[in-house]
């Protein structure tokens, strides 16, 4: 994605620095085009393959929340760097059963829900650590088969389940756009997520709380906060362009999801 934008890679404080205040400066335009206040926009930065060395240079630069899209990466990470104890990670990627164990202990927040198993069993691990975790629900937007997620009309449903898992804060929804530099393909995706959260507002159970839409990456965030995101997540435009392909991470075919019927 957005293979014309060179992302530099960010190797000291300074670096992060710049890179930081570019990706606010593009922040505060989006918002000033659709009359937003720029205060009601957090930038979560994504770290996912960045080693220990230039994360702790992130946070020398101010960074004190982190989004990692694995939940091993993420737990391993929280292990290593314990010492840096106002830091919040932040798991923003798919979540098998298995795996709820490590995000109940290492995440401040879990971005990626979107089945009543993985609540069950992250609700179970968290109960016996007598922890409580904010979540957001993830929504296919795309209507890519390749995109973890619920399908919009499946999300009333999913949270009339929620309250029965009292650990779980209900925060918001989460989505990921189409992976296209065409913004009339993306934009639409944005857009949906958020008249979908205004629908929902009517019917959700009491304690459900969605004022949270975390939409939008570097290619994409600035017409996110055009909809309306109130979270980007923001990796490469501040660490620098990964190696691995998005796919990775988004696998390619449905064949390759977990079944989170
Ligand atoms: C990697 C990732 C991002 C950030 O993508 P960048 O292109 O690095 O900005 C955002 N959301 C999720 C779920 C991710 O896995």
């Amino acid at each position: 994605m957005a293979g014309d934008t060179p992302y530099p890679t960010a190797l000291t404080v300074a670096d992060f620095q710049r890179n930081l205040a570019q990706v606010r400066a593009r922040i505060q335009a989006a918002c000033e085009r659709v009359g937003r206040d720029p205060a009601q926009v957090r930038l979560l930065p994504v770290s996912k393959t960045v080693e220990e060395a230039r994360i702790r240079l992130a946070y020398a630069a101010g960074c004190r929340e982190l989004g990692e899209n694995k939940p091993q990466e993420a737990d391993r990470k929280w292990e290593a760097m314990g010492d840096l104890a106002d830091l919040r990670w932040v798991v923003i990627g798919h979540l098998q059963t298995n795996k709820a164990k490590l995000v109940a202990r290492c995440a401040s927040e879990f971005q990626a829900l979107d089945s009543p198993r993985v609540a069950e069993a992250l609700d179970r691990r968290l109960q016996a650590l007598g922890r409580g975790l904010d979540v957001l629900v993830q929504v296919n937007t795309s209507g890519e088969a390749s995109k973890f997620g619920l399908a919009p009309e499946e999300v009333a449903g999913f949270l009339k389940q929620l309250p029965a898992y009292s650990s779980l804060r209900v925060r918001g929804l989460m989505t990921l756009a189409v992976l296209s530099a065409d913004a009339a393909r993306v934009r639409p995706c944005f857009g949906r997520l958020r008249t979908l959260r205004e629908h929902l507002r009517q019917t959700a159970p009491a304690g459900i709380v969605l004022d949270e839409l975390s939409m939008g990456m570097s290619g994409d965030f600035t017409l996110a906060i055009e909809e309306g995101a109130t979270t980007v997540r923001v990796g490469q435009a501040i660490f620098g362009a990964r190696a691995l392909p998005d796919h990775h991470y988004w696998p390619e075919s449905s064949s390759d999801r977990e079944s989170t019927a």
